[in-house]
């Protein structure tokens, strides 16, 4: 039997330690102790924050370090410092969680100007310098409301939205207080952005006055980092830019910028003409363009040039009170980047056409990157150790590999809490979202198990499909009319707030009689919303999520096969797949009092090949079900009847 290590004792905040929690927490202990990485999964239920916590402060104590807690949504920052808060009843300890500049600004025009984050810093600092925010006086003058507040920072954690509240009563600017509280903050949670975007990174860390040699960095939700990773590092530039910043340079009278926007733009009009969705572009087509045609013989000289007028556009917007955003300069940004980018293999260049929200044909180009471990790695082999962790992370190599993580990692799956009569899952024979199979009647028996799941759950079911094109012929083959229970669906293209009421009209049937909803692997319910309780009972997993086949998908397996060679399909096609897939099966299972039955209505989650990309704590005791009516019906009734 594991017990917890003696240095941990002192800040592990609770009575009772939950099923493996103690082997989750030793691990990491032991391994951030010896100044080693760890890649644990553990599912949902265990505690992960507290156990991640509880073994770090000890060692980041002992060393002088600090930890840096990243996480993707402000309720799991808020979730580490109601934890850091909990130690802290029995232990001294101080943290805080932050948000961006543009959250936390309470000056009414720089708020109301819609400023992007880069844009509200210039205005912000232009504020400041001519003594023009009336919530800067008291930071700048060192109040004695404001050293008061700076002391209570100091000395206990803090979630941001605390320091807003109380900011906002005392007329102080929260994001100075937050930013001077830093350096004394034992624990930081924060989003992915602070710690992976490079150019981020280190204006917060010496802000922090610290390096990431002295940082113990916890990953949170970690199977999200490789795609977070590629996506810091690309970069798009729209033709509607490539328009404003004709017009902006024809304003500011610059005749040779207005020129070659007007010409880059009629080129990347002519490059995306044809394009069915998108198409790879050579960086060597992309320069003969730019070169050749556009009679520019030295590019970069030229875009620094264009970078140059773009932050002049910009000083001149901000003096005038305007907001300081120049489309010349976010094409310059997008250009330079290009070349800086051309002979890195790890990277491609895209053209793609789509509908614009006015749903009018348009086009981009992007920058996309393709190694995650270029953003990771520079991270991951400074700090003083990692703690990488999720629910969803097999085959731990795969990942540990992916973002090459430091070759001594210690890497660890912590058994399943839960006992294993609170969850039931299946995967049914006979139905499939391949391609090829289908066809009215293969919807009709999905529509089938649907019912045979949404009749027999005793509240809410979930349904989360392989994309939006099964959703919707399930929807065209009359789902909706054959439940017994209302329906709320998805719909591409739908705003978040829209989608935010659909989720909280469906969890509110948990309470009478129950609901169903319908949506996508790999959208944001099926990825960052939780369904304790009743709000879940059931989940079905409709078809495996295959990316589509594009360019991009292509090029991606592709460039790991190269890296990893004979893995590249694994790698880029079937691991994200089934990335989306657990977490779309995990949605009803959040807490250890949850019960909940998840069912994969695709026969290619029976091959062993597939289930070992799920997490051991679905597999587990997973039944294999044949094509017969009512035998998913019967498994559902009698799990269900045994929670009574
Ligand atoms: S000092 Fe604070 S309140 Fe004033 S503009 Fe900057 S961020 Fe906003």
């Amino acid at each position: 039997m594991i017990k917890l290590p003696s240095a941990v004792t002192k800040y592990f905040p609770y009575s009772d330690v939950r099923p493996y929690q103690d082997e989750f927490i030793s691990t990491v202990y032991n391994a951030v102790h010896e100044k080693r990485s760890v890649l644990i999964e553990g599912s949902n239920g265990l505690g992960k924050t507290i156990s991640a916590l509880s073994a770090c402060i000890p060692v980041a104590m002992e060393k002088d370090l600090k930890i840096l807690y990243v996480a993707r949504t402000h309720r799991q920052h808020d979730r580490v410092i109601e934890e850091l808060k909990a130690i802290h009843r029995q232990q001294p300890v101080t943290g805080v969680s932050i948000r961006g500049r543009n959250e936390m600004c309470l000056n009414v025009f720089a708020a109301r100007g819609a400023f992007d984050s880069k844009s509200l810093m210039e205005v912000c600092e232009l504020l400041k310098a001519k003594s023009r925010c009336p919530f800067y006086t008291h930071v700048d003058e060192r109040t004695y409301e404001y050293i008061q507040l700076q002391q209570q920072v100091a000395v206990r954690p803090y979630m941001a939205s605390e320091i807003l509240s109380v900011c906002r009563k005392k007329e102080i600017c929260p994001y100075e207080l937050i930013k001077s509280a830093l350096s004394d903050a034992r624990v930081v949670a924060l989003s992915y952005l602070y710690v992976f975007d490079p150019q981020i990174r280190n204006a917060f860390l010496k802000g922090m006055e610290t390096e990431l040699q002295k940082i113990i960095l916890i990953v949170d939700e970690a199977h999200n980092l490789p795609e977070t990773a590629v996506d810091i590092s690309g970069s798009s530039l729209s033709l509607f830019v490539m328009k404003q910043a004709e017009l902006e340079a024809n304003r500011f009278g610059n005749k040779d910028i207005e020129a070659f926007a007007q010409f880059f733009r009629d080129e990347v009009e002519k490059l995306t003409d044809h394009v069915y969705r998108e198409e790879i572009i050579s960086a060597d087509r992309i320069i003969e363009i730019i070169q050749k045609q556009g009679n520019v013989a030295h590019p970069r000289e030229f875009f620094e040039s264009l970078h140059d007028a773009g932050a002049a556009i910009k000083k001149s917007l901000l003096a005038e009170g305007k907001n300081p955003r120049s489309y010349v300069h976010a094409m310059s940004e997008f250009l330079l980047k290009f070349l800086d980018t051309v002979d890195d293999k790890s990277f491609i260049n895209v053209a793609s056409r789509y509908l614009n929200k006015e749903k009018n044909k348009t086009a981009k180009l992007q920058i996309v990157a393709l190694d995650p471990a270029k953003v990771t790695e520079p991270v991951f082999s400074s700090t003083y150790a990692n703690v990488i962790m999720s629910g969803t992370l097999q085959p731990l190599e795969a990942f540990a590999r992916i973002t090459k993580l430091p070759q001594n990692t210690v890497k660890c799956i912590v058994p399943s809490p839960f006992p294993k009569e609170h969850v039931f899952s299946a995967v049914c024979l006979g139905v499939t979202t391949a391609m090829e199979k289908r066809t009215p009647a293969m919807y009709q028996t999905m529509i089938q198990r649907i019912n045979e799941v949404a009749e027999n759950t005793p509240t809410n079911t979930g349904i989360f499909t392989a994309s939006f094109d099964v959703l919707n012929a399930l929807l065209a083959e009359g789902l909706e009319h054959s439940l017994q229970k209302p329906l709320f669906h998805e719909r591409r293209g739908m705003t978040s707030k829209a989608n935010e009421k659909l989720v909280a009209d469906f969890k509110a049937y948990g309470g009478k009689g129950g609901g169903v909803f319908l949506g996508v692997q790999g959208g944001r319910t099926s990825e960052g919303v939780d369904f304790p309780g009743n709000q879940m009972n059931s989940v079905l997993v409709v078809g495996v999520p295959y990316a589509e086949p594009t360019p991009r998908v292509k090029a991606q397996i592709e460039y790991y096969d190269k890296r990893f060679p004979g893995l590249g399909r694994e790698y880029g096609y079937i691991l994200p797949a089934m990335k989306k897939a657990s977490q779309a099966a995990g949605r009803p299972i959040r807490t250890l009092d949850d019960r909940g039955a998840i069912i994969f209505l695709d026969y290619r989650f029976s091959t062993s090949y597939c289930r070992n990309f799920l997490p051991s704590w679905i597999t587990n005791g997973m039944k294999t079900l044949p094509n017969e009516t009512n035998v998913l019906a019967n498994e559902i009734i009698n799990f269900f009847k045994n929670q009574s």
